[in-house]
């Protein structure tokens, strides 16, 4: 369900019964001539709506203003917007406290921006990580006083973490891909594999007609881009949420 269309007995629902909330997380970031500067929120929002068919989940209004950086183009006339990890991190410790004071326990970010060095992590989605981290520890402290973690009540606390049982996976963020995708699909910016993704999730967010405006190094293979393609990345993908997204 969309967040903002819910009722509070819907939002009390999906509370008790543990429902994934997802939040879209991502950039607006120049992709060539031929594509819509969106794409990498696109995706992730395309592929939530395309998995609620199948799944009780919660999808948070899209953020697109991450740090997409100029890395690519600057920003004149070609449209990337950068709001840097130092100005992220705050804003989304609030945001995740907020769904914590609501009740969620089972909150996911899902990014597809840069996400080819997500082990590591880059500027939006470390932002994120830590403002969740942050946001757990301000909530747990708030909720049951300094020395929680010392409390007798907590005596159990490495037998749970070794079950799964952790406070710490209540706000989890995750590339929109897999991480190892066994050469399945093409990972690339604005190549033939974002492409692709686009021609079967938002087709209007690609022109065909501006292929050959294209000048960048990393376009080169986009023409090659099909719905097929993208059918099979879409199928991927899938797969991927249905293991990280479960009540
Ligand atoms: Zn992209």
């Amino acid at each position: 369900m969309r967040y903002e269309l819910m009722l509070p007995y819907q939002i009390r629902k999906a509370i008790a019964e543990n429902w994934p909330v997802v939040l879209p997380l991502g950039v607006l970031e120049y992709h060539g001539e031929h594509m819509a500067v969106g794409m990498d929120t696109l995706a992730v929002v395309k592929m939530l709506e395309l998995f609620e068919k199948e799944a009780d989940i919660v999808i948070l209004p899209a953020f697109y203003y991450g740090a997409a950086s100029y890395a690519v183009a600057p920003p004149e006339g070609n449209g990337s917007v950068q709001v840097g990890g130092r100005a992220l991190a705050p804003f989304a410790e609030e945001l995740f406290y907020s769904l914590l004071r609501i009740g969620f326990r089972n909150i996911h970010a899902i990014i597809h921006h840069q996400t080819e060095n997500f082990a590591a992590g880059m500027p939006t989605d470390l932002a994120f990580k830590t403002a969740g981290r942050q946001a757990i520890f301000r909530f747990l402290e708030k909720e049951r006083g300094e020395g929680w973690w010392g409390s007798e009540t907590m005596a159990g606390y490495y037998a749970e973490h070794a079950e799964g049982g952790n406070f710490f996976n209540w706000i989890q963020v995750h590339p929109l891909m897999p991480t190892v995708t066994d050469g399945q699909y093409p990972f690339d910016h604005a190549g033939i594999g974002e492409t692709s993704l686009m021609l079967a999730l938002c087709p209007e967010a690609v022109d065909a007609g501006h292929f050959a405006d294209n000048t960048g190094w990393y376009t080169a293979t986009a023409p090659e881009a099909s719905m097929e393609l993208g059918q099979k990345g879409v199928a991927m993908i899938l797969d991927h949420l249905r293991e990280m997204l479960t009540a």
